[in-house]
């Protein structure tokens, strides 16, 4: 049994980047944990919050509905979310923007020295998009295996910009309404989204559980406008758009990308 741990930073991130892999890797039997950076403070508050419940409470209980769609464990470094760049709650204090890296390194690091991890699974370079809280996963994963006592497998998940361009061609060719976004414009932090094909290592094949990523990302329902956008697209183009997932291995080098298992 291989433990895998995968370091998120809100709830719901799991389910788009993530699921597919989480569950094929439980089905193997291997034991995966989901840590979270942030409680995702700043998501969309539910409509039907009870009395007494807050967005916080109500995003943990989405997140063990995700869990149990994948077979996850989940943990949480318990950080107040940074909202989008630039908000003044990036440095609210407890957000995880405003957490040294050292500070959160070494609370992650905690759970790394506990968990024993054999592979982590932080994000790359620009955290996908350029979101602070994503950008700070990347940091903050690289302290913690800093100052962990283990020496497990390294990868970081990202987005194959090379296939998000294709589909978008292959959309537009099919007379599909795309929107004017173009996949090669710049983002929060002026990167394109992701990594070109040509740096990823790994492409997971997950289109055969693609029912449990749907499932994962369902279950965070308060976020109505990212989950639900995800949500709204048709199920064969959900399936070849969202049934990949792709991985950096630094460690690897300059090597072609494989269509392979990872863990
Ligand atoms: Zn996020």
């Amino acid at each position: 049994m291989t433990t895998i741990v995968f370091v998120h930073a809100h709830p719901d991130d799991e389910a788009s980047a993530t699921a597919c892999s989480m569950a094929i890797a439980t089905d193997l039997g291997h034991r995966v944990v989901v840590i979270y950076a942030t409680n995702g403070d700043h998501g969309e508050p539910a409509t039907d919050l009870a009395e007494g419940e807050t967005v916080v409470s109500r995003r943990r209980l989405e997140a063990q509905a995700s869990a149990a769609a994948t077979g996850a464990e989940i943990r949480w470094l318990d950080y107040a979310d940074s909202g989008m760049a630039g908000w003044e709650q990036n440095d609210a204090e407890g957000s995880f923007h405003a957490a040294s890296t050292d500070e959160a390194g070494g609370r992650l690091a905690a759970h790394f020295d506990e968990l024993a991890p054999d592979v982590v699974v932080g994000y790359d370079f620009h955290g996908n998009y350029g979101h602070p809280d994503h950008v700070k996963v990347h940091h903050v994963v690289k302290r913690a295996l800093d100052l962990h006592h283990g020496r497990p497998r390294y990868l970081e998940v990202t987005i194959n910009r090379d296939l998000m361009r294709r589909q978008r061609q292959q959309a537009i060719d099919a007379g599909v309404d795309v929107g004017d976004w173009d996949v090669d414009q710049p983002m929060l932090d002026g990167h394109p989204i992701g990594t070109p094909e040509a740096e990823l290592h790994w492409q997971v094949d997950g289109r055969a559980v693609i029912d449990r990523k749907r499932a994962a990302l369902s279950a965070h329902a308060s976020q109505t406008s990212d989950v639900g956008m995800m949500l709204a697209i048709p199920e064969d183009a959900f399936r070849e758009g969202w049934g990949f997932e792709h991985y950096i291995e630094p460690a690897l080098g300059e090597q072609p990308m494989r269509t392979a298992w990872p863990f």
